[in-house]
């Protein structure tokens, strides 16, 4: 469910007009519903009632510092897998005691500014992030509270690329190895170790994966707790997937979600976190674009954009579909025709769709691409020097800009040129 409705035959964002917000910044841009970030956190939150949980957003998907607050003040954690996060979440006013430090590779300086400024929890890795954690604790006189991410081995059944649980993939360390593992962290003083941590992909449209994935974590905690380990907090990760098209997809609900890790884990008495980024994101956010040109091709016609792979790359990287919908919503009865709805940069990758349907379109034209608020603003790039895009968030009938275009000369001059030239 998101805020993005037509009313009187245009496009809106909660209370406002997309025409409103693209004639005050300019396109292309992210608009972000600040209503539809507060219902998804809220799903989840609703979903674990009664079981003593965190749901940390994971901020990778989209980590504006407003989006960050607008989540932190409705109770949300955060998922941090760098220092730049770190920095952005605790710069939002996320306390340190709500922040997660997960990623594959920590160095030395994000764990020592991470344990300085304050820490939930590291998830580990690997081994050798364990000594180095327990080093740059004991050397700051301080205990690093951790979990250690297993491997599960089972197949998430998603897109290659976002696949995370399966052995060969880098994440965590083996199921099999971890009484092994626990023990050397139970040896290091320099640490604590709290718990368990699992993620196993992203954009899951089935709930059988996390039922395998979770069964094997309750198994594991009878396991380390008879070993000894003080096993008190279940960090289960994100992964829960969105509909990227209206028609036919549909991921399993929150609800059903938070039933199934009552189900497979709720007699443990642990602690539970969540890590979802996604499904927070993804539908609460839309890419604004307009029409350049409608170009006549060979059997077909191109819609070029001012928006293009550099400002959302999901197409060319994931070969992931969005919906792309007119901004003026078209008459009833009018007839769609296929274009492929491409971008300016020179790539034949910067395609964000091949012979879609869409009511007829001509230059000048506003298309919004749905589902765009998980991994798009946040992995652009200035690729062709075409400006970062600003991000806009709408409450109501407001909206404020929250990231703004940077000007020609601000990219231009952040290169700088050696004496000799
Ligand atoms: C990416 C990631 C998430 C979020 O995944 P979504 O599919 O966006 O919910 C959570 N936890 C970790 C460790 C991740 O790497």
């Amino acid at each position: 469910m998101d805020h993005f409705l037509y009313r009187d035959g245009a496009l809106y964002a909660e209370d406002v007009p997309l025409t409103d917000i693209a004639a005050a910044v300019g396109t292309p841009f992210y608009v972000y519903s600040t209503a539809t970030l507060l219902r998804h956190f809220q799903l989840f939150d609703e979903a674990l009632e009664g079981t003593d949980h965190l749901v940390c957003y994971a901020m990778k998907a989209a980590s504006n510092q407003a989006i960050l607050r607008t989540l932190a003040q409705a109770g949300a954690g955060m998922d941090v897998v760098s220092m730049g996060e770190y920095l952005r979440a605790k710069a939002a006013g996320v306390p340190g005691e709500k922040i997660v430090f997960s990623g594959v590779g920590k160095t030395a300086e994000e764990i020592r500014v991470a344990l300085e400024g304050g820490v939930r929890q590291f998830n580990v890795e690997s081994e050798p992030e364990m000594e180095a954690i327990n080093t740059v604790a004991l050397s700051l006189g301080k205990v690093a509270p951790i979990t250690i991410r297993v491997n599960p081995d089972v197949d998430a059944k998603t897109h290659a690329k976002i696949a995370t649980g399966k052995s060969e993939n880098k994440f965590g360390i083996p199921i099999a190895r971890a009484s092994a593992v626990y023990a050397h962290a139970a040896a290091l003083p320099g640490l604590q170790v709290v718990g368990i941590d699992v993620h196993i992909g992203s954009q899951l449209t089935d709930l059988a994966p996390f039922e395998a994935a979770y069964q094997k974590v309750a198994d594991l905690t009878e396991r380390l707790r008879a070993e000894g380990h003080d096993i008190r907090r279940l960090d289960l990760g994100g992964g829960l997937g969105i509909p990227y098209t209206r028609s036919n997809e549909a991921p399993p609900l929150p609800l059903d979600y938070g039933a199934l890790i009552k189900r497979t884990l709720g007699h443990l008495g642990c602690e539970i976190e969540i890590e979802p980024g996604r499904l927070i994101a993804g539908n609460a956010g839309l890419m604004v674009s307009r029409v350049i040109y409608v170009k006549s091709g060979e059997g077909r016609d191109f819609l070029i954009l001012d928006g293009a792979m550099n400002d959302l790359i999901r197409p060319a990287m994931y070969d992931a579909h969005h919906d792309i919908v007119p901004v003026i919503e078209p008459e009833p009865g009018v007839e769609p025709q296929p274009y492929d709805i491409v971008g300016p940069v020179c790539e034949t990758g910067d395609t964000f769709a091949k012979g879609r349907l869409m009511p007829p379109l001509a230059a000048g034209d506003l298309v919004a691409f749905r589902s765009a608020g998980a991994y798009g603003a946040v992995m652009s790039s200035e690729y062709n020097t075409r400006p970062l895009i600003p991000e806009v968030l709408v409450n109501g009938d407001q909206f404020a800009v929250i990231r703004a275009r940077p000007s020609f000369d601000e990219i231009i001059n952040r290169d700088t040129i050696p004496v000799w030239l």
